[in-house]
């Protein structure tokens, strides 16, 4: 048994030591406090990836479903929120990439919470499981699994008393998702815009052409992507990353005045989706990555 275990945490090791293993191992030292963001829209994820939790009236919503080998961390934070994790009716999945589906199938087998991804990162999940990046995570918790609903572009769903606008902003991924709906404090709406996925880690070259887009094609989607949804009104940017945002510094400025709210700032989501087209474009006229 000893040298069982002893051959474990060797690989848990490796992992950490490796490139981006970090990531996925010590997931507690990453806790972050829950907080309500504004009205019935409270953050319950760490301090590296978002999990957003909006009470619809009739059961929760979830925004993402944490880092894989975090489950019992986010089950912990929805406690500490006030809520009853058997209370989440559904999973919105930004996108199909392991570091935010980490409790989805959880979820799904423990309350039957229902998860819903974008058609296209279903259609990875099923073709291509290797692009979720799951087998790097190490973590035996997790495992692909099949959506309950596959949401398409354009599309409007209903979510207790939530109704929201997606749209498909491939990109970071195929299957990337944005999307916009009210929260409210019981006197006043505010309209959130949520965008799935700014990494630019799936538009390098080498991964490119590791999965076949020679062209570089995905470079010149996620551009007409964020020119697709940079005009939206959008009051409260949602983030995907807490950096998205700078989430740990508005929890900590709002801790110090509890009068002020910085989540609420309509030219936030503009003036950071064109930071990243002007990244964007900077990335794809960079020799190295041509
Ligand atoms: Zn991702």
């Amino acid at each position: 048994m000893k040298s069982e275990y002893g051959f474990y945490m060797q690989q848990q090791n490796a992992l950490k030591a490796s490139g981006n293993g970090r990531f996925f191992t010590d997931q507690e030292s990453r806790y972050t406090e829950p907080f309500q963001i504004y009205g019935n829209l409270y953050y319950v994820g760490d301090s590296w990836v978002c999990v957003h939790l909006v009470d619809t009236g009739d059961g929760l919503l979830m925004f993402d479903a944490g880092n894989c080998g975090a489950q019992a961390m986010l089950v912990y934070s929805i406690w500490k929120a006030g809520f009853d994790p058997a209370d989440v009716k559904w999973i919105i999945l930004s996108h199909g990439h392991m570091d935010h589906f980490g409790a989805a199938n959880f979820f799904k087998r423990m309350f039957g919470t229902k998860i819903y991804l974008s058609e296209p990162d279903a259609k990875m999940f099923r073709e291509h499981p290797e692009q979720s990046m799951v087998q790097i995570s190490g973590n035996c918790m997790d495992e692909l699994f099949e959506p309950d609903v596959e949401i398409h572009d354009g599309e409007r769903l209903k979510f207790g008393s939530t109704e929201i606008q997606f749209y498909l902003v491939p990109g970071h991924t195929e299957g990337c998702i944005a999307c916009f709906f009210d929260v409210t404090d019981g006197k006043e709406k505010k309209r959130v815009g949520y965008y799935g996925g700014f990494g630019f880690n799936t538009l390098q070259k080498d991964f490119l052409m590791e999965i076949g887009d020679m062209t570089f094609e995905m470079r010149r989607k996620y551009l007409n992507s964020l020119k697709k949804v940079r005009d939206e009104e959008v009051e409260l940017f949602m983030g995907n990353h807490t950096a998205n945002v700078d989430l740990l510094a508005k929890r900590k400025y709002m801790q110090e005045h509890p009068d002020k709210n910085p989540f609420l700032d309509s030219q936030a989501w503009k003036e950071y989706l064109d930071e990243k087209y002007e990244e964007l474009l900077q990335l794809m006229n960079d020799p190295r990555q041509n």
